[in-house]
């Protein structure tokens, strides 16, 4: 379950929505071009602008932020995660104790760890017993996988300080480069200049928004499937 918060024209409308709801929420945005990003909690930004009757834009978002925040994603849980997303079905079993544990192909996840992933609601079970992971776990996931960072311009002062002093030979590129920001993101597919760090972050920003698209389209039939079911 998430809190929704609608920003309209005539204000901000607060309410609760739930996991099929918030889905609905995010094909509707990818599928109109909406601006959408991720946040590390689990929750979700979609915004847009539109143009009023008068010409002037307007903006409208909705943010939807999760009852219970992912909380830190570890590469132990994130490998957890990604075991229950895989292509064979999971299933929660036994161990030898008796304990539950989730089976995901080959890969059992031990009692504490599967314990874990149910009370942080990163994962849930249907009706027919099969394990899935909640629209929160794969929120926050997208978010851990795509964090991007800008670097500081080195500026004309330090880009001669650096070619005076260390006669460096790359100090003539940092004068020229005097005001560029770079844009990475941990996910390794961004490597761009901005023109300034403004540039920089708006090149950021659109990474991430490519990514949450993708991701809205990529989400598996029979996760969407569960999630509406
Ligand atoms: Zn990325």
């Amino acid at each position: 379950m998430f809190r929704e918060t609608v920003h309209h024209a005539g204000g901000a409308t607060q309410g609760i929505a739930s996991e099929a709801h918030a889905l609905l929420i995010l094909r509707r945005g990818a599928r109109r071009g909406c601006h959408i990003e991720a946040s590390t909690d689990g929750g979700v930004l979609v915004s847009w602008t539109r143009r009023e009757p008068r010409g002037a834009l307007a903006h409208r978002s909705i943010s939807l932020v999760p009852q219970m925040p992912v909380g830190t994603l570890t590469d132990a849980v994130l490998r957890d995660l990604a075991a229950v997303a895989g292509l064979r079905p999971a299933r929660y079993g036994r161990d030898s104790i008796g304990r539950r544990v989730i089976l995901a192909g080959l890969a059992e996840i031990g009692a504490t760890r599967t314990a874990a992933l149910r009370a942080r609601q990163l994962v849930t079970d249907d009706r027919a017993g099969a394990v899935r992971l909640t629209l929160t776990a794969r929120l926050g996931m997208l978010a851990a996988a795509h964090r991007t960072t800008t670097t500081e311009p080195h500026g004309w002062d330090r880009a001669g300080a650096l070619s005076a002093g260390l006669n460096r030979p790359g100090g003539r590129a940092g004068m020229l480069r005097s005001s560029a920001s770079a844009a990475t993101c941990s996910c390794g597919q961004l490597h761009a200049w901005g023109g300034d760090r403004d540039e920089a972050r708006r090149l950021g920003r659109d990474h991430r928004r490519d990514m949450a698209r993708a991701f809205v389209e990529a989400l598996p039939v029979d996760f969407t499937t569960a999630v509406t079911a």
